[in-house]
C-alpha cells in the first residue's frame, strides 16, 4: 500500500504529490493548485470524485476529510492500469535497436529524482515514418507527422538534445519544419543551398495529440518511479542558435496546454539556461516585451 495511515487535510506527506499526479493523470484535474504537495480541499474533492467512480464512495457523501490507505491503493491500481494501457498501446519501442550514441559521455545515467522537465523540439527536417530513420537522433521520444510515438532512450538516460537542460529533462522531437513565429515566414529556418525556400509546415492534429499524450506519459512514468516533472521548456530556452525551436505553433499547442492542463511551468518570462533565449511575447502574451 502506498500509505499506512490516513493522511488528513493539510498533510504535506510526500505521498500527497504522488496522489495529485495520479489524480491528474486519471483525468481528475486540479486546475487551481495543481500538484502542490499539500492535501487541500481541491485534492480531497478530486479524490472524492475518484472514489465515487470506483464505487468506494456515494455521490451524496460529503468531501472526504482524509486519504485512506485503501483509497490510496485503489488510486495506485487505477494509475498503473492507465500507464500500462498507454505504454503497451501507443509506443513504438526502438530502445533495443540502436547503439545509444546520443547519450551524454560525462553523465550517461541519472536517478528518477533528477528528472524534472520536458523539452520540446522541432526536427526542422522531415525524418518520416520509418523508425530506423530516427536511430541517430539523440533524444528520448520522437513524434512523426502521422502521430506515431517512437521511444529511443530510457528516461534515466541523459541525452544530448537540449544543451544546459539535458541533465534534468526528457526530450521530444516533433517532426517537420515550423516557423519560429506563425505567419512570419522569415522566422522559418532554411537549410543552405536549397533551390527553392521551404514553406512552413502545419501541425497535424494527430501529431499534436500524440505529443500531448507523450508529455502526459512522461509525467506519469516519472511519477510512478517516485519523481516529479514540474517544468516544460522550448529548446530555445537553452540554445541561442535554436531561436525557432520548436516555434510558436508547437509551443502554443503543446507547451501552453501542458501548463494549463498538467500544471507544469515554463520557468517564467525571464527563464533561460546558458546562452538560451527567453520565451518571446509572440509565443506567450504574458511575456510583454520579450523579443523574438
Ligand atoms: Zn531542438
Amino acid at each position: 500500500m502506498p500509505i499506512q495511515v490516513p493522511l488528513r487535510k493539510g498533510s504535506e506527506d510526500p505521498y500527497v504529490t504522488i496522489a495529485q499526479h495520479q489524480l491528474i493523470a486519471l483525468g481528475y484535474g486540479l486546475p487551481r493548485f495543481g500538484a502542490d504537495g499539500v492535501l487541500g480541499d481541491e485534492t480531497l474533492s478530486a479524490y472524492g470524485v475518484f472514489l465515487v467512480s470506483q464505487g468506494l464512495h456515494a455521490p451524496t457523501d460529503e468531501r472526504p476529510k482524509s486519504i485512506t490507505p485503501g483509497g490510496a491503493a485503489a488510486l495506485d491500481m487505477a494509475f498503473k492500469a492507465l500507464d500500462q494501457d498507454r505504454s503497451e498501446a501507443d509506443i513504438i519501442d526502438e530502445r533495443a535497436n540502436h547503439p545509444h550514441a546520443g547519450r551524454s559521455v560525462d553523465t550517461p545515467f541519472r536517478l528518477w529524482s533528477k528528472i524534472t522537465a520536458v523539452v520540446l523540439h522541432q526536427t526542422a527536417t522531415n525524418l518520416g515514418e520509418r523508425p530506423e530513420r530516427w536511430h541517430s537522433v539523440p533524444i528520448h521520444f520522437c513524434i512523426t507527422r502521422a502521430g506515431k510515438v517512437i521511444q529511443l532512450y530510457d528516461l534515466t538516460e541523459v541525452c544530448n538534445h537540449a544543451n544546459g537542460l539535458n541533465l534534468r529533462s526528457v526530450g521530444i522531437e516533433i517532426d517537420g519544419w515550423y516557423a519560429g513565429i506563425e505567419g512570419v515566414p522569415k522566422t522559418l529556418w532554411q537549410p543552405k543551398h536549397l533551390p527553392t525556400p521551404r514553406q512552413p509546415m502545419d501541425l497535424p492534429t494527430v501529431q499534436a495529440e500524440a505529443t500531448k499524450a507523450t508529455v502526459q506519459l512522461i509525467v506519469n512514468i516519472v511519477a510512478a518511479n517516485g519523481g516529479m516533472v514540474t517544468h516544460i521548456h522550448p529548446h530555445r530556452q537553452s540554445s541561442e542558435d535554436r531561436q525557432s525551436d520548436p516555434g510558436s505553433l508547437i509551443w502554443q499547442t503543446v507547451g501552453l496546454w501542458a501548463q494549463d492542463t498538467l500544471g507544469l511551468s515554463d520557468g517564467g518570462g525571464a527563464f533561460a539556461v546558458g546562452n538560451g533565449r527567453t520565451i518571446p511575447e509572440a509565443w506567450d502574451l504574458r511575456y510583454t516585451g520579450n523579443r523574438y
